[in-house]
């Protein structure tokens, strides 16, 4: 098995639930979803031109173009360089587009956790410890539709927010698919004041929670 890399790199999380977290991140090659808003817009293309070496991918140290197929034992060495790592990030692009149960079984057999952020917009093939975190994005030009299978099993929602309007997107969401018990956290699309605010007020009003992407604060990846 391979799977289309773009990055591997080891930080703090800044996002919602595992906020802190030494992490290693794993950043897939590969969305369809096409939201203006994406800040990952380099991974959305497979594109062979863009191809290159796993060490070129190793190697960089910010958002670039290059992806290249790791095997599992490329993505366990890249991995053990992080010794102190126990928390595994799936992100993308869109990871749900790939099958991760083998590499998760391996990870956890090594005693690794692991967490994915998706759209929800793909089947989700991951193991059934692994923490979903569902980042929806609705009514993007991709025209992908939010699984409901995703939103039952979604440990956490966490919601983009830039203006009002998403917020009114969320509540039909939880509306729609009936969810009344999960953590929903909002998610400021930038650190400026208005879509900041709109997140507090709405945190406040619902018994939402703010998730201020900490690492855009104190300035690391
Ligand atoms: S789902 Fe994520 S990676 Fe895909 S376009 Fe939207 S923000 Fe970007």
């Amino acid at each position: 098995m391979q799977y289309p890399i773009n990055e591997i790199f080891y930080t703090l999380q800044g996002e919602a639930s595992f906020v802190g977290q030494p992490s290693v991140f794993i950043r897939l090659q590969g969305c369809n979803v096409g939201c203006a808003f994406c800040d990952t817009k380099h991974t959305w293309e497979l594109d062979t031109a863009n191809q290159v070496k796993t060490i070129q991918v190793i190697e960089k140290t910010g958002d670039r173009l290059g992806w290249a197929y790791f095997s599992l034992e490329e993505i366990l060495a890249e991995i053990a360089r992080y010794p102190a790592c126990r928390h595994i990030v799936f992100t993308g692009g869109e990871p749900a587009m790939y099958d991760l149960r083998e590499l998760i079984s391996i990870l956890e057999d090594k005693g690794y956790s692991t967490q994915i952020e998706t759209s929800g917009t793909e089947i989700l093939r991951v193991s059934e410890k692994t923490w979903v975190t569902l980042s929806p994005k609705i009514d993007m030009p991709g025209n992908k539709t939010i699984l409901a299978e995703n939103v039952a099993r979604a440990n956490e929602i966490k919601m983009p927010v830039g203006k009002i309007q998403d917020i009114e997107k969320l509540k039909r969401l939880l509306q729609q698919h009936a969810v009344t018990n999960k953590l929903i956290w909002l998610q400021p699309l930038s650190c400026k004041e208005n879509p900041t605010k709109l997140c507090i007020e709405a945190a406040l009003a619902n018994n939402w929670r703010l998730s201020a992407q900490v690492h855009k604060y104190i300035n690391i990846r």
